[in-house]
């Protein structure tokens, strides 16, 4: 793992510098991050950049005639210009409407667009692997107009079944469709897809929340009609989101919320709306989320999306590839293997420990993975991380109890043993939640990694030994 960080176009130990919240503990340790697939960490550049908005030009957009407006204003449309140009619009200016998040972006796609364009029998095909953001509200339109709702299958492998891909797109208006899934990691061939949807008359809005973020995208590429992602999975700030569309479909789309700032003019009895992008942003936008947008898009830029896309190939491989070796069977890992179809994110299944005990356990382990393996009466437990090596050791002293646990750690490039009760309690709770039952633990203050490890006798509970636990 260190060798491959080291030989890498990225430095992730100078990156990780650049993350204020990776200098945190967590459970008395360095906190591991790994839900970036939720929501992504800020560097220092996008909150300085929202800090200095704040502190220097903060103003309300598009109304104000003084130089703080006029500034705001300003920043507010080069980060538009900014996110256009990201992901190759071929007029960012027009084509990129700012929004609250990717729900709102599709949503917005299917309120405008679904509500002119689709009459009760038209068909919408989606895919099995849709986030419910590009599902949902396509249930709410099949329900409120009758429309019918196709479904491309999912394969074996977490891919895309296409081989009735022609069948199925026959007679549909619009094609969602997942870029990259946010449970599968798949990365979708979208070029092939819109193919097959504009040859049946079809537009297509591609959900890219997980693939703007980490490879280069290009709109023109892909071939998509409607693009929607999030700035707070790319690095960017919480509460706002990003819709492209090709401009003849915007322009001929009507307002999604109506207020201020979305209107050409308005009388008692009419209003004319205001031309793409202001028209579908009604209400103050989120300004300040937008210069951190654009603080995000400049650090990624920086970095360089070939590299970061390069980098999490890498990062992916070594994942399934260590999963599988030391944990064999035991865990199932969703979704393609390595390979240009597949981005970073890594469901998994270990055994059947249900997810939630299991996510639990790595919290306090702050690991990466667990190996875990029963022989008669020893049981020994390790555990990896990306600098480390953990072993416990629970020795059965031929009566069943007490166990004796040992914990130790070993910087694997000092050949140090470094230790701490925080560790060994970690890894017998893992113990515990992969066994089952409970386990009381003793531990001397100044004790190190040692502790003593007592399996219930008959009739013995928690409540009749407190001092244990
Ligand atoms: N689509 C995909 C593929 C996602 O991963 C997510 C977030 N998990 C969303 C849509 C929704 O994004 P948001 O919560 O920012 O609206």
């Amino acid at each position: 793992m260190h060798d491959t960080l080291i030989e890498d176009l990225i430095d992730a130990e100078v990156v990780r510098k650049d993350f204020p919240l990776l200098a945190r503990e967590v459970h008395g340790r360095p906190i591991v991050y790994l839900d970036s697939a939720a929501t992504s960490l800020q560097p220092r550049a996008v909150l300085a950049a929202m800090e200095q908005y704040y502190e220097t030009t903060h103003a309300n957009v598009h109304r104000g005639v003084y130089a703080t407006a006029e500034e705001a204003t300003n920043r507010y449309e080069a980060a538009r210009v900014l996110a256009g140009r990201f992901i190759g619009a071929p007029d960012p200016a027009r084509e990129i409407v700012f929004t609250k998040n990717t729900t709102e972006s599709l949503n917005l796609v299917a309120h405008s667009w679904g509500r002119t364009n689709l009459r009760a029998g038209d068909a919408v095909l989606l895919t099995e692997m849709e986030h419910h953001a590009n599902l949902v509200p396509w249930l709410q339109l099949a329900d409120e107009r009758g429309i019918e709702l196709r479904y491309l299958p999912v394969d074996g492998d977490g891919r895309l079944d296409l081989s009735d891909l022609d069948r199925l797109v026959d007679g549909v208006k619009l094609v969602g469709v997942s870029a990259m899934s946010n449970v599968l990691g798949t990365i979708n061939p979208l070029a092939r897809i819109s193919e097959a949807a504009h040859a049946a008359g079809a537009v297509v809005v591609a959900d890219g929340a997980q693939s703007v973020p980490h490879l280069p995208v290009d709109v023109a590429a892909l071939g998509v009609d409607f693009l929607a992602f999030s700035a707070h999975k790319m690095l960017g700030p919480t509460g706002i989101g990003v819709l492209w569309g090709r401009a003849d479909l915007l322009d001929a789309m009507p307002p999604f919320l109506g207020g201020g700032g979305m209107i050409l003019d308005v009388r008692l009895d009419r209003f004319l709306p205001a031309d793409s992008p202001q028209r579908f942003e009604a209400g103050t936008p989120p300004i300040a989320e937008a210069i951190g947008l654009a603080a995000a898009i400049d650090y990624l830029q920086a970095v360089g999306m070939d590299r970061i896309r390069a980098h999490e190939q890498r990062l992916t491989r070594y994942a399934l590839d260590a999963l599988a070796d030391r944990l064999g069977p035991d865990c199932r890992v969703f979704g393609p293997p390595a390979g240009d179809d597949r981005g970073g994110v890594l469901s998994l299944a270990f055994r059947d420990v249900h997810a939630h005990d299991l996510a639990q356990v790595l919290d306090h382990l702050t690991e990466n993975a667990i190996r875990h393996t029963a022989a008669g009466g020893t049981v020994t437990l390790s555990a990896t991380r990306a600098l480390g090596e953990a072993r416990l050791q629970v020795a059965d002293n031929g009566r069943g109890v007490p166990f004796h646990v040992q914990a130790h750690i070993f910087d694997r490039f000092s050949g140090e043993e470094r230790g701490g009760p925080g560790l060994g309690l970690a890894l017998v709770k893992a113990l515990v939640e992969l066994h089952g039952g409970w386990v009381a633990l003793e531990s001397e203050p100044g004790a190190g990694a040692a502790f003593t490890c007592h399996l219930p006798e008959a009739g013995q509970t928690p409540e009749a030994r407190p001092e244990l636990f």
